[in-house]
């Protein structure tokens, strides 16, 4: 069986308990206006170029047999994503790794050997595999086959979702997963959908089923400045929290790592500048915090 995955990240210590290997699977159904991972959106792998590397040797004009690369290598957009087909010609011939592919299929076996190799560090630290994306449930058939043998290789395991998606697939993983990170973006469904292009109620629908079936569970909010930040949706969202059980909740600050992705990808970056909150968001940071611990929840910031 075969995933598509985009990176394996070793070390991490902010998606779920102790040091973990997390596996970011490529697909997502939501388009959210600060995604720090465009590369994970689209479901097959893509080109991305990587203009400050380009050696201007003209390899990928002369291999591109869509006639997609730009003839100008002056050019800062190098790949007409419309006649495009991602085929990767171009990122094989491409001497510097200025044309390089993003995602590619791994067998469960080989991403399993990967997350294997930090197995002395998640005993000491009570840490395993976390699996991302994108959004597993794109991928619904392989996360239960990955998450299944990291649960019987004695892996703790834990999944980040967006929640969007079907029960059934979400429900098919649940044996096999330790841990569910929810994501909650807004309360309000018609501006979840301006933000993230689809409405609350389905992700809303599953956290309840999941809180019903006792599963655990931790809920994350984005904090986006001047998006989901105002006082109504921060108590909202807090009251939808503490609805879903009382469980622990992390409130994950703004950040822009992500935004020069999205000109590597041919993409633009909608949002424009906003403040850095891990850098610039102390009154802001404690302010929710006390929203949501006014409504006697568990409030962690960070991962
Ligand atoms: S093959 Fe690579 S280095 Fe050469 S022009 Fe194309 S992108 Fe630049
Ligand atoms: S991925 Fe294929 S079609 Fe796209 S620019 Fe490269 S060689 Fe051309």
């Amino acid at each position: 069986m075969h995933g598509i995955v985009f990176n394996v990240q070793r070390y991490s210590v902010h998606d779920g308990p102790g040091i973990r290997t997390l596996v970011f699977l490529k697909g997502c159904p939501l388009r959210c206006l600060w995604c720090c991972n465009p590369e994970s959106q689209r479901a097959r792998p893509e080109v991305e170029f990587f203009a400050a590397k380009c050696q201007r040797c003209g390899r990928c004009l002369e291999v591109c047999p869509q006639r997609a690369i730009n003839p100008d290598l002056e050019a800062a957009a190098r790949v007409d994503r419309s006649v495009c087909d991602d085929c990767g010609v171009c990122a094989d011939a491409c001497p510097s790794q200025a044309l390089r592919m993003v995602g590619r299929e791994m067998t469960l076996h080989e991403v399993l050997a990967e997350v294997r190799k930090d197995a002395s560090y998640y005993r000491r630290s009570g840490g395993g595999l976390t699996l991302s994306g994108g959004e597993p449930l794109m991928q619904a058939e392989f996360s239960a086959a990955l998450l299944r043998v990291a649960y019987d290789a004695n892996l703790d395991t834990a999944l980040e979702t967006s929640g969007y998606g079907r029960w059934e697939d979400l429900e098919a993983l649940l044996p096999w997963t330790q841990l569910v990170l929810l994501d909650l973006k807004h309360a309000d469904s018609a501006v979840h959908r301006r933000l993230t292009g689809v409405p609350n109620e389905p992700i809303l629908a599953n956290a309840r089923r999941l809180a019903k079936a006792g599963h655990p569970m931790v809920l994350r909010v984005p904090l986006i400045p001047g998006q989901n930040m105002d006082e109504d949706n921060l108590r909202a969202t807090a009251a939808l929290a503490a609805e879903l059980g009382g469980q622990e909740v992390h409130l994950m600050p703004f950040h822009q790592l992500g935004k020069d992705k999205y000109a590597r990808l041919g993409q633009d970056y909608a949002l424009g500048e906003l403040p850095d909150l891990r850098l610039n968001g102390q009154e802001p940071l404690a302010r929710a915090r006390r929203i949501f611990e006014d409504a006697g929840l568990r409030v962690q910031i960070g991962g």
